[in-house]
């Protein structure tokens, strides 16, 4: 009785095999020996690419059954000596031990792809379950157990992040860029109550008149010791850690706030703002809560306040999502489709009313001279939406010939670097006060 309880302390009840308390008991006793006699030690970590969908497919006994023979093929390729356990869910873990040159354990690694890529029968079916796998080195990566599996699963994470089925080893370089994230992750928490996010605009002008129409807001980070950091870096850790609805209210308040300001200080009442707004923001009604709120504080016509919503398929939003539209649509805001071109976009979001304009993806404008397809893109593009009604904004015009060629196209508004870069509020302010007196941003090129 005994014994069956120790067994049942150590092995998993599934595959046989190690579990994961016995599994880093094993590593740190070969990690003294490895330590001892000078002798290199590695961790595989094994996660099965896709393995969800068996289970979501075939269910869990399918499942199960993969993970059993997944175990034996360990069992049956591995030298003696090398320990492989079960670490949970379809991830497995392997300790090599005394494998020689350096380069043995890639080669172990390639072995152990070469078997768990083969087909699996289970209940009649067959199965294909590609592996991706992680190897982390004693002592480079890391000389303690817990370290050496952590480092060993960064690096299977990268493998998989590379197209799956193949192995990868660990590097400081994976590391520092994980390290520097969690830095960020942490900072961000304190960003804004330590004020550090900016925000940068970045006009857009009517393409016929070259008037000054409107201005984007655009995010950035002063981060004390990385410092300016632009919205690539860290919008993304926003979105992913639940963030984004605190700094997006900041962003809502503040560039309302400011774009009331300059409205009044040139008497400029039909000013807009373009705000960026994260997929995520949309799933909470707080979304809605902070735009009336906004509105509220700084008395703005709501037609002025343009919403921008960021990537994702608004075909496929979920009914929170479309009532939160719908309840943005009641408090008077435009709304837009940000990077148009890159996305797909269903003809029924657009028959609903909810879009009030597109905004083309610099990556189209970019080549617009030289790619066809892309010409002829951004022409269809912009004649749907004049048949809509949809006003269309281009981003990213860099040259005099790509304003020229959205002119022919009717295309409505542009912005980019041509115009002008964005810039912080104060030199908005004096760009503002040369407009009024006559001198537009942009005169070259212009009719
Ligand atoms: P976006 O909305 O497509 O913003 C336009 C980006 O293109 C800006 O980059 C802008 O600096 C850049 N750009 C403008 N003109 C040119 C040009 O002529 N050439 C080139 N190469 N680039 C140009 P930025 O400021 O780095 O922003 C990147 C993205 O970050 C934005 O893309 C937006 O999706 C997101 N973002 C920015 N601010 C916010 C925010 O407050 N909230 C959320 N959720 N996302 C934001
Ligand atoms: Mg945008």
């Amino acid at each position: 009785r005994a014994t069956e309880l120790e067994d049942r302390a150590q092995f998993d009840a599934l595959t046989n095999l190690p579990n994961r308390a016995a599994f880093i008991d094993q590593l740190r006793r070969g990690i003294g020996r490895s330590h001892r006699k000078a002798m290199p030690l590695a961790v595989l970590f094994i996660d099965l690419d896709r393995f969800k969908s068996v289970n979501d497919t075939l269910g869990h006994d399918a499942g199960d059954d993969v993970l059993r023979q997944v175990g034996e093929r360990l069992q049956r390729n591995l030298r003696i000596g090398d320990t492989p356990a079960r670490w949970g869910g379809d991830e497995f873990v392997v300790c090599l031990e005394d494998f020689g040159e350096m380069s043995n354990a890639g080669a172990a690694a390639q072995k152990l792809l070469l078997v768990l890529s083969e087909r699996y029968e289970v209940m009649n079916s067959e199965v294909f379950a590609t592996p991706s796998i992680g190897i982390a080195l004693c002592p480079d990566s890391g000389d303690d157990a817990e370290r050496l599996v952590k480092a060993a699963e960064i690096a299977m994470h990268e493998a998989r992040k590379r197209g799956g089925g193949r192995f990868q080893y660990y590097s400081n370089a994976l590391n520092s860029h994980l390290e520097q994230r969690e830095e960020l992750e942490v900072g961000l928490r304190h960003a804004l109550v330590r004020d550090e996010f900016v925000l940068h605009y970045q006009p857009r002008i009517d393409v016929t008149t070259g008037r000054l129409i409107g201005l984007e807001a655009l995010l950035r980070w002063q981060h004390p010791r990385f410092g300016l950091l632009q919205p690539d870096r860290f919008v993304p850790i926003l979105e992913s850690s639940g963030l984004i609805h605190s700094a997006g209210e900041w962003v809502l308040a503040t560039a309302t706030r400011q774009l009331a300001v300059w409205q009044r200080q040139f008497e400029m009442p039909d000013l807009s703002i373009a705000i960026n707004v994260s997929p995520q923001q949309l799933a909470q009604s707080r979304i809605i809560d902070t735009v009336a709120a906004a509105l509220d504080n700084t008395q703005l016509d709501p037609g002025c306040v343009e919403l921008e919503i960021g990537d994702g398929n608004l075909s496929r939003r979920r009914d929170a999502e479309v009532d939160a539209l719908r309840s943005l649509r009641r408090l008077g805001v435009r709304l837009s489709l940000d990077k148009f071109g890159t996305r797909d976009i269903s003809f029924e979001s657009l028959e609903r009313g909810y879009v009030d304009s597109f905004v083309l993806d610099q990556s189209l404008i970019a080549d617009v001279e030289t790619n066809d397809s892309h010409q002829r893109i951004v022409r269809a593009a912009i004649a749907m939406a004049q048949g809509m009604d949809i006003e269309v904004a281009a981003e990213g015009v860099e040259t005099l010939t790509q304003l020229e060629f959205l002119r022919s196209c009717n295309c409505d508004l542009a912005q980019g670097f041509l115009i002008s870069r964005p810039m912080q509020s104060e030199k908005v302010s004096s760009i503002l006060r040369s407009e009024i007196a006559g001198t537009r941003l942009l005169t070259r090129g212009m009719p």
